[in-house]
């Protein structure tokens, strides 16, 4: 399995609003994951619509879009062994009344048009969200501690 396995995770701008960005980095730096982007932005519709567009047929896709693009978002790409799937369990169940307690949204959320969160559900999905919400590139990040997290 690749160390350099990459996730995008999203704080939904309930989760900026609500204070939790320090909160969120927190759980996936304590794990060993490192940063390779971060920005706060306010998200255009149609990047909102593109980065969801296999929900387009939902009946709750246009209040997802309008909850995406209500304020601001903290977008970021995580790095390292396994990121995805264990980035999956660190932000738990979609919806966050079925989500583990030590999940994030298990923590933080109770509905799940308000999940404060999103995750890449697959490496590739990670890849194409990545590409989307970074098309400028990651800044190159090798934390000398890597030595102490991987054997
Ligand atoms: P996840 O974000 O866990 O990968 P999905 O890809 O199925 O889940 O859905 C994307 C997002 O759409 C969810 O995180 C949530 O914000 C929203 N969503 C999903 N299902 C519903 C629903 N039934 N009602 C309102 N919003 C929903």
């Amino acid at each position: 399995m690749a160390n350099n396995e990459q996730t995008f995770i999203m704080i939904k701008p309930d989760g900026v609003a609500r204070g939790l960005v320090g909160e969120i980095i927190k759980r996936f730096e304590a794990k060993g994951y490192y940063l390779r982007a971060l920005k706060m932005m306010n998200v255009p519709k149609e990047l909102a619509e593109e980065h969801y567009v296999d929900l387009a047929s939902k009946p709750f896709y246009p209040g997802l879009v309008n909850y995406i693009i209500s304020g601001p978002v903290v977008a970021t790409v995580w790095e390292g062994k396994g990121v995805v799937v264990t980035g999956r369990k660190l932000v738990g169940a979609t919806n966050p009344l079925a989500s583990e307690p030590g999940s994030i949204r298990g923590d933080f959320a109770i509905d799940v048009g308000r999940n404060i969160i999103h995750g890449s559900d697959a490496v590739e999905s990670a890849k194409r969200e990545i590409a989307l919400w970074f098309p400028e590139g990651l800044a190159e990040n090798k934390p000398t501690s890597l030595q102490w997290i991987y054997e």
